[in-house]
């Protein structure tokens, strides 16, 4: 009999995940998504950076699965001509003081495989990325890309379909009995019966543990961040991504995301070093 594999969420993770199952014909997959719409949420919501792989220790899974993760999403968009703009990425040190910070982030790149780094010295050169950046050094990276994630997201969910797999939107699970070889899906007034479930349910995947009396502990809190859009008639003061150096005495991360997909342009200040301090491009309008 054929594997009948349900899977909660319907944000990035939960479709691409029913995208390799269906496609795979690893069984009858059914996705349940609570919001009338796909990526309603994190995926919905995010910055829209491919990230390239500058931060992660050398070797590590994180690292391996960004850098084959990048290529892999920049195939599929270009396959299914879905926006990928690769506009960059500049990591720059303020000054001096953040130079041997700077040298680890180069050294994991380098080892990360990510690809067309360089290490820039000087504002003159700093000025020929940015011309209103304001620093000593950076590491750039030049194929870190922005994308749409709910439009890929989208595009996905339609190859799940097409692969015979079934989407139920407005669909919150509610109650997941398992019982021998089996797994009892509810949502309000439906009940489903499944080999495997898999749950994808993101910042509710808590929620979803404890519906299978799963320990409460771990708990996901939420941590409050902001976002600035620069007024678009600023847009040209930027041209790519610009961060910070990771500082570990900092709660946050200044970001900027000028021209994506969706010519949104975000700010996240850092909550213990204004972000202008950082980058002169501008002034912030709420
Ligand atoms: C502010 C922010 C910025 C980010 N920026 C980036 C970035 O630039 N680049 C990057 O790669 N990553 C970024 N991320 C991380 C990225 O967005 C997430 O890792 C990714 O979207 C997680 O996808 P997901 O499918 O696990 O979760 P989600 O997108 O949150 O999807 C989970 C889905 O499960 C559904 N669900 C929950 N409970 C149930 C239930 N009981 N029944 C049915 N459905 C249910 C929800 O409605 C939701 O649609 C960012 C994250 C945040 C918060």
């Amino acid at each position: 009999m054929t594997e009948r594999i349900g899977i909660i969420g319907g944000g990035i993770v939960g479709i691409a995940l029913a995208r390799a199952l269906a496609q795979a014909g690893a069984g009858d997959v059914t996705v349940f998504e609570k919001e009338h719409r796909l990526a309603a949420h994190q995926t919905g919501h995010n910055s829209g950076v491919v990230h390239a792989g500058l931060y992660y220790a050398e070797g590590s899974l994180k690292a391996q699965l960004c850098v084959a993760g990048r290529a892999a999403l920049r195939d599929f968009c270009l396959q299914k001509n879905l926006p990928y703009r690769e506009v960059g990425k500049l990591v720059v040190a303020v000054d001096e003081s953040e130079l041997p910070a700077l040298a680890e982030i180069e050294r994991r790149s380098r080892a990360n495989g990510v690809p067309g780094l360089a290490r820039i010295n000087g504002a003159a050169r700093l000025h020929e990325i940015e011309p209103h950046v304001t620093g000593v050094a950076a590491v750039h990276s030049p194929h870190t890309a922005v994308v749409d994630f709910a439009a890929i997201t989208e595009a996905m969910g339609q190859d799940v379909r097409a692969a015979g797999g079934t989407i139920l939107l407005g669909q919150e699970v509610v109650a997941i009995a398992v019982e021998g070889g089996t797994v009892r899906v509810g949502t309000a007034g439906t009940e489903h019966v499944f080999d495997r479930v898999i749950a994808c349910a993101g910042l509710q995947s808590d929620v979803v543990a404890r519906l299978v009396g799963a320990d409460p502990s771990p708990k996901i809190l939420p941590f409050r961040g902001e976002y600035w859009s620069l007024n678009p008639a600023r847009n040209h003061l930027v041209q790519g991504m610009i961060y910070p150096v990771p500082d570990p005495g900092s709660r946050s991360l200044a970001c900027t995301s000028p021209a994506a997909c969706t010519t949104r342009c975000t700010w996240v200040p850092m909550p213990s070093r204004p972000s202008p301090a950082r980058a002169t491009a501008g002034s912030r309008s709420p």
